[in-house]
C-alpha cells in the first residue's frame, strides 16, 4: 500500500489526507507540531461550556458548491451570517462601510446628499475597493472617501500590518470594500455559517479513517521522509528549505483573553476598533453557537510581527518582495517530485477556510490526472 505523509493537519492537511484515504484507499500519516489537530482554525469548550476559537474567530463562507458539499459530509452548520461593529467617532456602527454607516456617522441631509451622488456615480451592491473609492473628482466624495480611508482603513491597517493601506497589497485592504448596499453582512457568499459542534469536530472527522494515522507533536525534522511515496507539506514552504534564501515574513496575532461574569461583553461577536486602542478587534466567543452561559469569554486581538521560535504563523504579507522570495523557493520546490505544497503556508497565500480546502481537492485532482 503506497504511503503517504501530510505535514500539518489544519484544514488543508486534513482535506488531502481524507482524500487519500478515502479516495485512493493509501495509508496517510498526519503530523503536526502542536498538540491538538485543526491548526488555526482548532476550537474547544471552556469549562463554561463556551467555545472558544484558539487562533481567532473563524467564520466558514463559501461561493463553492464543491467546498460545501465536501465540508457537509463532516458536518452541519448553524444559520449564523457574520457582522462587524466598528466603533467610529464613538459610534457603534457597521462595517464594511455601507448606506447604513453613512446615515449613522452623518448628519440625516448630508448623509442624503451624499448617498444620492454615491447612486450616480456607481452601481447600488457594488463593492468598491477603498483605494479605488478614493479616485474621486467630486469634492463631496472625495470628503467621504477620505472620511472612509482615515476612520476604517489607516489605524486599523496600521495596527495589523504595521504600514498604512497604501503600503500593503491592495488585495487586503480589497477584502473588506465600501459596499454600496444596506446588506451589514461582512460576507455576501451563497453558503455561510459555523460547524455546529466546531471546527476541530469537523477536522477529528475527517481524520478518523482507517487509513489515516495522526501523530501530534511531531517535527517535520524528525522524521525519515524515505519511507513515504509522497509527501504533502502545509508548513511555511521557507522551512522547507532550510530558509535558504531568507525568511518570508508573515504577521502574527497574540490574543488577550478575559473572563466576565456577565452573560455578555460586548453587542457582537466581533467588534473593530480601527480609531482608538492597541488591539484591532475584540471576539466574543458565545455568539458563535449561541452557547448558554452566566459568563462569557472575549479576547482582544493585538498583531505583531512573526518570530521564528516566539508566536505562531498567521498572515503572509502580499507585497511584490515577498512573493519574489517564495517564487524562489517555488522554482525550487517545482523540481522536486512526490513533495506538493499547500495551504497558507505552504503556498504563502491569504486563503480563507474554503479557498485552502478547494486548493487541497485541486491537489488531489492534479495528482490523480
Ligand atoms: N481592515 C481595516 N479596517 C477594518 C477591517 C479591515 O482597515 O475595520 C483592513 C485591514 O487591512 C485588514 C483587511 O482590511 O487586514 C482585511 O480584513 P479582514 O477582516 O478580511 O481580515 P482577517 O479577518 O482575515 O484578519
Amino acid at each position: 500500500m503506497a504511503k503517504n505523509l501530510v505535514v500539518g493537519a489544519g484544514f488543508s492537511g486534513a482535506t488531502i489526507a481524507y482524500l487519500i484515504a478515502s479516495q485512493l484507499n493509501e495509508e496517510v500519516i498526519i503530523i503536526d507540531k502542536k498538540d491538538h489537530i485543526a491548526g488555526n482554525s482548532y476550537d474547544y469548550r471552556d469549562k463554561n461550556g463556551i467555545m472558544i476559537h484558539k487562533y481567532g474567530s473563524h467564520i466558514f463562507h463559501t461561493k463553492s458548491e464543491k467546498v460545501w458539499s465536501f465540508l457537509k459530509q463532516f458536518t452541519d452548520f448553524n444559520t449564523y451570517m457574520h457582522k462587524v461593529v466598528g466603533y467610529l467617532d464613538g459610534i457603534e456602527t457597521h462595517i464594511p462601510f455601507n448606506f447604513n454607516t453613512l446615515y449613522d456617522v452623518f448628519p440625516y441631509t448630508l448623509a442624503k446628499k451624499l448617498e444620492e451622488k454615491l447612486l450616480d456615480r456607481f452601481e447600488v451592491n457594488s463593492k468598491v475597493p477603498i483605494l479605488e473609492f478614493q479616485k474621486q473628482d467630486d469634492d463631496d466624495l472625495k470628503f467621504l472617501a477620505n472620511y472612509v480611508y482615515e476612520k476604517i482603513f489607516l489605524h486599523y491597517t496600521t495596527k495589523q500590518w504595521g504600514v498604512s493601506p497604501k503600503d500593503v497589497d491592495g488585495a487586503v485592504t480589497a477584502r473588506v470594500p465600501v459596499y454600496l448596499s444596506k446588506d451589514n453582512r461582512y460576507f455576501q457568499d451563497k453558503y455561510q455559517g459555523i460547524p455546529i459542534e466546531g471546527y476541530t469536530k469537523v477536522i477529528e472527522k475527517m481524520l478518523s479513517h482507517k487509513n489515516i494515522k495522526i501523530r501530534l507533536k511531531t517535527d517535520f525534522k524528525d522524521i525519515d521522509t524515505s519511507k513515504f511515496d509522497k509527501i504533502f507539506y502545509t508548513g511555511s514552504i521557507d522551512e522547507y528549505f532550510n530558509y535558504e534564501f531568507g525568511q518570508l515574513p508573515y504577521r502574527s496575532v497574540n490574543f488577550k483573553f478575559e473572563t466576565y461574569d456577565k452573560p455578555y461583553y460586548q453587542s457582537n461577536a466581533c467588534v473593530n476598533y480601527p480609531c482608538n486602542y492597541d488591539f484591532t478587534r475584540i471576539h466574543e466567543y458565545k455568539y458563535y453557537l449561541d452557547d448558554k452561559s452566566d459568563k462569557t469569554v472575549i479576547a482582544k486581538e493585538y498583531s505583531e510581527f512573526f518570530e521564528l521560535g516566539k508566536n505562531e504563523r498567521y498572515y503572509p504579507i502580499p507585497k511584490d518582495e515577498n512573493t519574489t522570495l517564495y517564487n524562489k523557493y517555488l522554482e525550487k520546490a517545482k523540481k522536486i517530485k512526490n513533495v506538493y505544497f499547500l495551504g497558507r503556508l505552504g503556498d504563502y497565500k491569504y486563503y480563507d477556510m474554503d479557498k485552502a480546502i478547494l486548493r487541497a481537492i485541486e491537489v488531489f485532482e492534479e495528482i490523480n490526472k
